[in-house]
């Protein structure tokens, strides 16, 4: 009789790959107990004032209304801190139309995201001046600049909707000292520099206004959402001049969950993979959360898990293949093509390792532990960013329904991200 592929048993895994495995996945309880973990930090974030830093930073956007889409407008923005950087002109043409948008992507070359501050704004000062070229913008005829709107992926502590100061480079960037863009005397002005996530509720609530939260989970991780502003009390005085819906009216908070856990509260759910990756980045102890999460390093944590096992002789004959010695070179897109397949099956991870990674022989059973550490890495991220989005939800306790807006390459990339982390935001919050 034929038996179905699906049905096959799955070969028992070797002790020390299910040891592993096991490491990487966190108990309800566990969720449970880091969601509390996660409430608490978000209230010692708006309280603070003075101490020591907390190390989730709950911090003040100065963005007190959302877009309604009857807005118009001719707008330049700037994307920096992502996957890619973007130059855009954004036409806003009301409710009965779509915006028209003109883009320019760039990679940022890996010398000025660690170089110097000057010659990273440089960089972005120049591809504005090509932008405005190509597109023959110029200042309005009575010499008014131009309207730019900034999206910087960074902690930035603000003095108000349109300039603020870095509080610490995260993901790749590490450059030196931070320029303004107004030394290249440009015919521009900014008028909002905003975080993505603080970007990404404002664009979502465009297309629902019941849109309170937005998360990113793409290189980085983050998430914004919609607080009373009598809640931030560490800015009760830079806000007491905004008047829009009262004192008790909304602010949106940007807050920086990616530094959760800097305090060290996570330190015992973290692996020996996550330690190291924390050693070795360019801002260890920092980014706790995020390097749990985050496409900048999920590639990185199934490489040296597979590297403990190929050192213990248990995989690959015991010898790293050298497409995989450096950090780095699993890549996290990998992760969501190993788990296109489905359950059970090994076709892309077959694949991606003998085709794109070289090895000349994969035993079963190999693939089937590297399939297996890529869906535990997958999945402990999709449920703690779950954990978080729960625990915003929580604090909010929405009256009704409530909308989450959610972009990043990992998120939109990954075939089982999406419904596994709805899943669990479902089991952690039976109520909204
Ligand atoms: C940054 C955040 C940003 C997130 C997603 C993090 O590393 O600290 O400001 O929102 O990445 O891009
Ligand atoms: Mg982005």
């Amino acid at each position: 009789m034929e038996v179905l592929e699906t049905h096959k048993k799955t070969p028992e895994l070797p002790e020390k790959a299910r040891s592993i495995i096991a490491s990487l996945s966190l108990s309800t309880d566990d969720y449970k107990a880091i969601g509390d973990l996660m409430a608490s930090s978000f209230e010692a974030g708006l309280k603070a004032s003075g101490g020591p830093k907390p190390a989730v930073k709950m911090l003040c956007s100065y963005v007190t209304k959302l877009p309604a889409g009857s807005e118009t407008g001719d707008y330049l923005a700037l994307d920096l801190g992502g996957t890619n950087y973007r130059v855009l002109l954004v036409r806003l043409r009301g409710s009965d139309q779509e915006p028209e948008i003109l883009e320019d992507v760039y990679a940022v070359p890996q010398e000025l995201m660690l170089g110097d501050g000057a010659a990273l704004f440089t960089f972005i000062a120049g591809t504005l001046r090509d932008f405005l070229q190509a597109n023959q913008l110029s200042a309005g005829p009575d010499g008014e600049r131009l309207k730019l709107g900034f999206t910087f992926s960074f902690p930035v502590e603000q003095h108000g909707l349109s300039s603020g100061s870095l509080i610490m480079w995260t993901k790749g960037f590490a450059a030196k000292g931070v320029e303004a863009i107004d030394k290249a005397a440009l015919p521009i002005v900014c008028v909002a520099l905003v975080n993505d996530t603080v970007g990404t509720l404002a664009s979502c609530a465009l297309e629902d206004p019941r849109c309170q939260i937005a998360a990113i989970v793409g290189t980085g991780s983050n998430a914004a959402y919609v607080e009373r502003r009598s809640s931030m009390e560490r800015y009760s005085d830079s806000l007491a001049g905004v008047s829009d819906g009262g004192p008790d009216g909304p602010v949106v908070v940007n807050t920086e969950w990616g530094n959760f856990g800097a305090d060290g509260c996570l330190d015992r759910f973290q692996t020996d993979f996550d330690r190291e990756i924390d050693k070795k980045s360019l801002n260890p102890g920092f980014q706790v959360f995020e390097k749990l999460i985050s496409g900048m390093y999920l590639g990185e944590i199934v490489r040296l898990a597979i590297k403990s096992l190929v050192d213990d002789g248990i995989i690959f004959g015991g010898r790293m293949p050298e497409s995989l010695v450096q950090p780095m070179t699993f890549l996290t897109k990998y992760l969501s093509e190993i788990e296109r397949d489905p359950p059970k099956h090994y076709y892309s991870t077959d694949q991606l390792l003998t085709v794109d990674l070289g090895l000349k022989l994969v035993h079963p059973i190999e693939a089937v532990i590297v399939r297996s550490i890529c869906e535990a890495v997958s999945t402990r991220s999709a449920f703690l960013v779950a954990t978080g989005i729960a625990s915003l939800l929580k604090r909010i306790k929405p009256s009704g329904h409530v909308t989450v807006g959610i972009d990043g390459s990992l998120f939109k990339f990954h075939p089982h991200f999406p419904e596994r982390m709805t899943r669990k935001v479902q089991e952690l919050c039976p109520d909204y």
